[in-house]
């Protein structure tokens, strides 16, 4: 069995609720199970910053499916539930549910890079993975708590725990 942290994120179209949608299907996902969920967080767009805030939560997983099998679930929930890949990298979603960390395995195809490349800069990644998982180190052992610590603080002050 594999431990996994997923980040779920929604900026459009009554996001909240998109969240616990998807929350919902990935409840679902075949031989897997939800362990824990973070609270969820308000936060500020990332990279193209006109557009609505966004929401946030981390979800621990116990799955035994392997990481392109897992991440061609979430890619198929994100489908379902409406998601339109724009042009725009970073743009406005219904839903976005990226895998952070799979056991501590690093992994890097076409499709599937783990951890998540750029998790240890995005606070919205990181408070909420911390909040369930404390502890939690990349497979090259830093831990997230120290990275978390060395963001800048504009990045961290304006994400609200709601
Ligand atoms: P970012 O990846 O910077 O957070 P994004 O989530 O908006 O941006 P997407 O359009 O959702 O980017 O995904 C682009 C591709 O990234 C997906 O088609 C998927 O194959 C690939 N990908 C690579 N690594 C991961 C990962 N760890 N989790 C989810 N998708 C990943
Ligand atoms: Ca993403
Ligand atoms: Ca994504």
């Amino acid at each position: 069995m594999h431990r996994v942290y997923l980040s779920l994120g929604s900026n459009l179209s009554h996001p909240l609720q998109q969240i616990k949608n998807a929350l919902n299907k990935v409840a679902s996902i075949q031989k897997s199970n939800i362990v824990s969920t973070s609270l969820f967080y308000e936060t500020p767009s990332y990279g193209l910053t006109n557009q609505p805030h966004f929401y946030n939560i981390a979800v621990a997983l116990d799955t035994y499916l392997d990481p392109e099998e897992l991440l061609n679930s979430t890619k198929d929930i994100e489908i379902k539930q409406g998601r339109i890949r724009s042009e725009l990298r970073w743009g406005a979603r219904i839903i976005d549910i990226d895998i952070m960390l799979f056991n501590n395995i690093t992994l890097k195809t076409p499709e599937l890079t783990i951890p998540h490349y750029d998790m240890h800069n995005r606070a919205f990644m990181l408070i909420p993975l911390l909040e369930i998982a404390p502890k939690i180190c990349l497979p090259n052992g830093q831990k997230l708590s120290a990275i978390l610590s060395n963001l800048s603080c504009n990045a961290i002050q304006d994400i609200r725990k709601i």
